[in-house]
């Protein structure tokens, strides 16, 4: 379902869900306290959705994002209990669109949850799957991604990116600001150093795709913040900078791993704030 800001068209999107940890995905919130949101399975792993942003501003296609995508090794698939369905290109072709279509594609970070949906094996090679698309990179998440350390390699996997660029397809971006008409980027660091946020602004109204700064309305709380984040003081920073603005704002939140809500609106009471659900997950 799509969701209208200004004049600016946003539909989120859909590459199925897989799990991760519970405990990893929660950092010091207790497992009393979480498992009551947010239970886990046998394995205590959760459920997280993979829910790319599709975004319609100047006559472009711009998708943020490209989910988890085909390429991951079977192991990793039953490690993550990956649960494709028709992915991410099956909820394109629902609206119509096809790979060619999209004409942006503007990434948060490069973790396999958000780029591993940006290639595809063909004939044995690895290629992008967006071939007409400019692909919006934060320069310092690209270098990151490119030199991975102990605790950033299970996640950065060059096989999504690489090839990329390799086409010609990668545009980097330097800092904050507009890099379309009514989309603009902020990095938030964090969860890595150069996690980025995604604002769109038209005719007075503001939505927000949090990405991995609020994966889930889980996360709304500010100590709520994940054990995966490299910089949790950092998070911890931008999620006070962010969602006391998007209350007094009415800013329409999308999240992109919450198991069931797209999107919201973020209120507050007496000091607690909660998400109006606005959009389920597709
Ligand atoms: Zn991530």
């Amino acid at each position: 379902m799509k969701v209208k800001i200004g004049d600016i068209e946003v539909v989120p999107l859909s590459d199925g869900i897989f799990r991760l940890d519970g405990g990893a995905m929660f950092g010091v919130v207790p497992k009393t306290l979480w498992s009551r949101v947010a239970p886990g399975d046998e394995l205590n792993r959760i459920t997280m959705s993979v829910t790319p942003l599709l975004i319609r501003t100047a006559g472009l296609n711009v998708l943020v994002d490209a989910g988890i995508g085909d390429k991951l090794p079977p192991k990793l698939v039953d490690i993550y209990a990956v649960e494709r369905g028709a992915g991410l290109p099956g909820s394109l072709a629902a609206l119509g669109l096809g790979p060619a279509d999209i004409d942006v594609v503007l990434m948060t970070h490069l973790h396999f949850d958000h780029a591993g949906g940006l290639t595809t094996v063909v004939d044995g090679i690895v290629r992008p799957v967006f071939p007409s698309a400019r692909h919006l990179i934060r320069r310092g998440e690209w270098d990151d991604a490119m030199h991975p350390h102990a605790r950033s390699r299970a996640s950065y996997f060059p096989e999504n990116y690489v090839p990329v660029q390799k086409a010609g397809l990668v545009e980097f971006i330097e800092d904050d600001g507009e890099v379309l008409p009514g989309v603009s980027v902020w990095r938030t660091g964090g969860h890595t150093a150069h996690h980025q946020i995604v604002r769109i602004d038209s005719q007075g109204q503001t939505g927000l795709y949090l990405a991995d700064l609020v994966p889930t309305a889980a996360h709304v709380p500010d100590p709520w913040i994940m054990g995966y984040d490299l910089y949790p003081m950092e998070t911890l920073a931008a999620k006070q900078r962010w969602l006391p603005e998007a209350v007094r704002g009415e800013y329409v939140i999308f999240f992109e791993h919450d198991p069931a809500l797209a999107a919201g609106v973020l209120r507050e009471e007496e000091g607690r704030r909660y998400v109006e659900p606005l959009v389920s997950r597709p």
